[in-house]
């Protein structure tokens, strides 16, 4: 494909083949981008902001539900791109699909909510005679970075908000998975968008990264990644707004009084869903002692019964990683943990960038995959004597994006929800549950600001105060 370039489509001599991460096999190709393409859709990107802030609400609203419509049409095609390019299975595909329409769908909806208040000024004494409020108006430019992981739905977050809120918008893609961003971009522009509000850049971050991150006419980096490339970004931006949506290794706690079989259940899906390349998959589960092994026995069984293999296949529970050189990763902290005394309950296997759901037990504090991000199909079972220790073991981390917990006791559950340092608690769903309405993001080092379409709007929006100094009559 393309990239789009101030809402053309545009083609370069040096591209990057995208690749299925189950068979190396080409999917397709993308032009390799430079920073002078990052500049021009920057300076494209300036009037496109002056288009857009003056379209009239109604009219953005149109766009983004002519889109929906659109990417409802494509639905199949969209959903094949996504097991195509990146490692979801094409069932868990359909899924972010069916999101992705309902990001564009609520950012419509959203579009007719982005209002003001009036502001008391009477309240300070010598305002007596003053009247006024604030309205929201855009910041202009937002850059927008994107990871591999929801390749559709994570774009469509940024790009829906971005658009709603009357703002222009340059993203970046992950290099590995840049089809499906440019799929939703040819929805839009189909839909109607004026061209130069968009542009959807293809190219390495470490090669045009720095262009988009430093430029001053970009207000807003709105990035969704890794922490190492995140606090890179932060060190760059400069005097911009920043949204930081970064990584974590979720903690699930499980009580002796919950529904067990809900939370196996649960619990199992949450950590292999995108082979476990999921910023709120479940990594850490802290269970009460007493329902310990009868957890264990029921996790691994139903852990067992996953399949591995192709995306495309109806009947495939788990595809690939995103790359082998990821596969091999994961395995290498399977391994180091098992070194330092960690046992293997079932998986830790590898065939090329497929790797075995793999649970463990037994982890030693301090183990890579006991305080840092796996991003992978790997989870551990910890036994706890009490609440008051699942939860400091759940905070002992430098992240916090969301936790969750299995319990039918009320005062369990507030508990929790009270002490675990996180941007959001699920109570009897595991980490992996979102809806995209709801505020999202993170504490420590899982990020900064909140997604969610109404929230992402606050960010991608200012007050502007207005105050009238009305004449005395008479
Ligand atoms: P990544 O390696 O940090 O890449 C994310 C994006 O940043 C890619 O587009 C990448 O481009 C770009 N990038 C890399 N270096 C850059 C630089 N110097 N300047 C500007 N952009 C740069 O992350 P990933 O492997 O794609 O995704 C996995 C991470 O994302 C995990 O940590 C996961 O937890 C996190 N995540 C968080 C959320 C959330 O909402 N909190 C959601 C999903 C994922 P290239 O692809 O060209 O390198």
């Amino acid at each position: 494909m393309k990239m789009i370039v101030g809402g053309q489509w545009v083609d370069r001599k040096e591209t990057i083949d995208v690749l299925n991460p189950y068979d190396g096999s080409v999917v397709d190709t993308v032009p390799r981008g430079t920073a002078a393409d990052i500049d021009e859709a920057i300076t494209l990107a300036v009037e496109g902001y002056q288009i857009n802030r003056h379209l009239p609400a109604h009219e953005r609203i149109a766009i983004l539900k002519r889109t929906a419509a659109i990417m409802q049409d494509r639905f199949e095609e969209l959903a094949v791109t996504i097991a195509s390019e990146g490692s979801k299975t094409i069932r868990e595909a359909r899924k972010e699909v069916g999101r992705a329409i309902n990001t564009i769908t609520i950012s419509a909806e959203e579009a007719r909510r982005i209002d003001g208040e009036t502001i008391p000024f009477d309240s300070a004494e010598g305002s007596e005679n003053r009247v006024g409020y604030y309205y929201r108006f855009p910041i202009g430019v937002i850059g927008a970075i994107t990871p591999f992981n929801d390749p559709l739905n994570l774009v469509a977050h940024k790009l829906g908000p971005a658009i709603a809120g009357g703002n222009a918008v340059v993203c970046k893609p992950a290099t590995v998975t840049p089809l499906s961003a440019l799929k939703l971009g040819e929805c839009l522009l189909e839909a109607g968008l004026p061209g130069k509000i968009l542009s959807i850049v293809t190219g390495h971050g470490h090669e045009i990264g720095d262009a988009l991150v430093e430029d001053s006419r970009i207000r807003m980096i709105s990035f969704t990644g890794g922490v190492e490339a995140g606090e890179r970004i932060v060190r760059h931006a400069g005097l911009k707004k920043i949204g930081m949506e970064l990584g974590s290794n979720s903690p699930v706690i499980v009580m002796a009084d919950c529904d067990l079989d809900q939370a196996v259940e649960s619990c199992v899906s949450g950590a292999f869903w995108a082979v476990g390349q999921n910023c709120i998959g479940v990594q850490r589960i802290y269970i009460e002692r007493s329902v310990y092994d009868t957890f264990r026995d029921k996790f691994v069984a139903r852990t067992k019964q996953y399949k591995v293999g192709r995306q495309l296949d109806e009947d495939t529970d788990m595809g690939p990683m995103i790359t082998e050189t990821e596969a091999k990763r994961v395995i290498e902290w399977v391994e180091e943990a098992r070194s330092q005394g960690a046992e293997l309950l079932t998986g830790g296997t590898r065939e090329g960038s497929l790797v075995q759901p793999t649970v463990m037990e037994k982890m030693p504090e301090g183990a890579k995959l006991d305080c840092q991000e796996v991003f992978g199909p790997v989870v551990s079972l910890y036994p706890v004597d009490s609440l008051d220790e699942a939860v400091e073991k759940a905070n002992a981390v430098d992240y916090g994006l969301l936790g969750a917990i299995f319990t039918s006791r009320l005062d369990n559950a507030f508990y929790a929800i009270e002490a675990m340092d996180v941007g959001g608690m699920i109570v009897n769903d595991s980490t992996d549950y979102r809806v995209d309405l709801m505020p999202f993001g993170g504490v420590k080092k899982s990020g900064l600001g909140r997604e969610g379409i109404k929230f992402s709007l606050m960010e991608m929006t200012e007050p502007k105060m207005v105050c009238f100094n009305l004449p005395r009559r008479g």
